[in-house]
């Protein structure tokens, strides 16, 4: 590995930061460093990095705004690449959005609702990337990016192929996408409707607020688990006593359950610690063992066995 690492790095040149952290790009603000980061901030700069790694059997983790992600306190032993601000432009035309991966999805709500256009005002209460929420097909409020992808623009960082993949051929389901880890998503097409802007801003305030009202602030990802069919994964952890549940520097928030809270300076040990203690409170008191919505980067096999996911972001 460390060879390879060395060649990437050669091959980079400018681009390359060696040893950057990356646990701090992350809303829970804990983990290490990547061997190797990049931040390509231009279409050329972009081509250079994908040239430099495809080919090579360097592992890559793809950071959008670090909102699902969970980084190993020893770091990530690959390269972390994420698309820099140029990468974050939205474009509206009648009723398609083109955006950028980078771009917010609360920046991308209210655009479009201030557009007079409909149908993503729900995005406004999710804090990730439009490339991270193709990824995991996000979603609240009954809605989800299913619901208006068209089709999304993807490089594969192995292989270095670049082209346009249609939403029906993205295997979208509840938080799930065929987007493998090493398929970096560019940009994104939105298909919307015409709508009224004071009934969609109306709307949005009205997300902001239950968000508000429902949901923690401090350092979390969101819903750590999915929720089993027909139940909440919230109720379950709640119903197994784990409310306000803590692990070292990690605690289940006492006012959602399925939030997991990192005090500053916390350790990501803590965090994954606090998943499976939860997963086996909850598989103890109502036989569902929950399942990770949770990314996790740079932890081993045997570290990840016991939420029952495999390696890799
Ligand atoms: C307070 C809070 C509330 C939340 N509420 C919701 C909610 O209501 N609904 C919901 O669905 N989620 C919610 N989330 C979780 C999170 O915001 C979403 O999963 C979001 O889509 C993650 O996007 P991101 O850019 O932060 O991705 P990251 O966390 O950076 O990455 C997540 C995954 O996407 C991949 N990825 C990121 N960018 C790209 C890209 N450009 N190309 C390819 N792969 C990429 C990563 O490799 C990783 O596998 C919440 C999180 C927080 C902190």
């Amino acid at each position: 590995v460390g060879e390879a690492l060395d060649r990437l790095v050669e091959a980079l040149g400018d681009l390359a930061r060696p040893a950057h952290p990356i646990g701090e790009l992350t809303t829970y603000r804990v983990g290490g460093p990547a061997a190797v980061y990049a931040e390509p901030d231009t279409e050329p700069a972009l081509v250079r990095v994908v040239e430099a790694v495809s080919g090579t059997d360097v592992d890559v983790l793809v950071l959008g705004n670090g909102s699902n992600l969970l980084v190993a306190d020893r770091g990530f032993e690959g390269l972390a690449l994420k698309l820099g601000d140029s990468f974050s432009s939205i474009r509206i035309d009648g009723t398609t959005v083109a955006a950028g991966a980078g771009a917010l999805l609360p920046v991308v709500a209210r655009r479009t609702a201030a557009e007079g256009l409909t149908g993503f005002e729900w995005a406004v209460g999710v804090p990730g990337s439009i490339g991270g929420a193709v990824r995991m097909n996000a979603g609240g409020h009954g809605s989800e990016m299913a619901g208006s992808l068209r089709r999304v623009r993807v490089v594969d960082l192995h292989t270095g192929e670049d082209g346009v993949m249609e939403a029906d051929r993205l295997d979208l389901a509840y938080r799930h996408s065929a987007i493998a880890p090493d398929q970096l998503v560019l940009d994104a097409t939105i298909e919307l409707e015409h709508g009224e802007r004071a009934r969609a801003e109306q709307e949005i305030a009205g997300i902001v607020r239950w968000r508000r009202e429902n949901q923690p602030g401090g350092a979390n990802a969101g819903s750590v688990f999915t929720n089993p069919p027909d139940d909440s994964a919230g109720r379950l952890i709640d119903a197994a006593g784990c409310k306000g549940l803590r692990w070292g520097s990690a605690e289940v928030s006492p006012k959602h359950a399925n939030f997991i809270q990192a005090d500053a300076g916390g350790r990501a040990a803590d965090v994954l610690g606090l998943m499976a203690e939860v997963r086996r409170r909850v598989a103890e008191s109502s036989g569902v063992w929950l399942v990770p919505e949770t990314r996790f980067a740079g932890f081993t096999r045997a570290e990840l066995a016991e939420l029952g996911v495999g390696v890799g972001p």
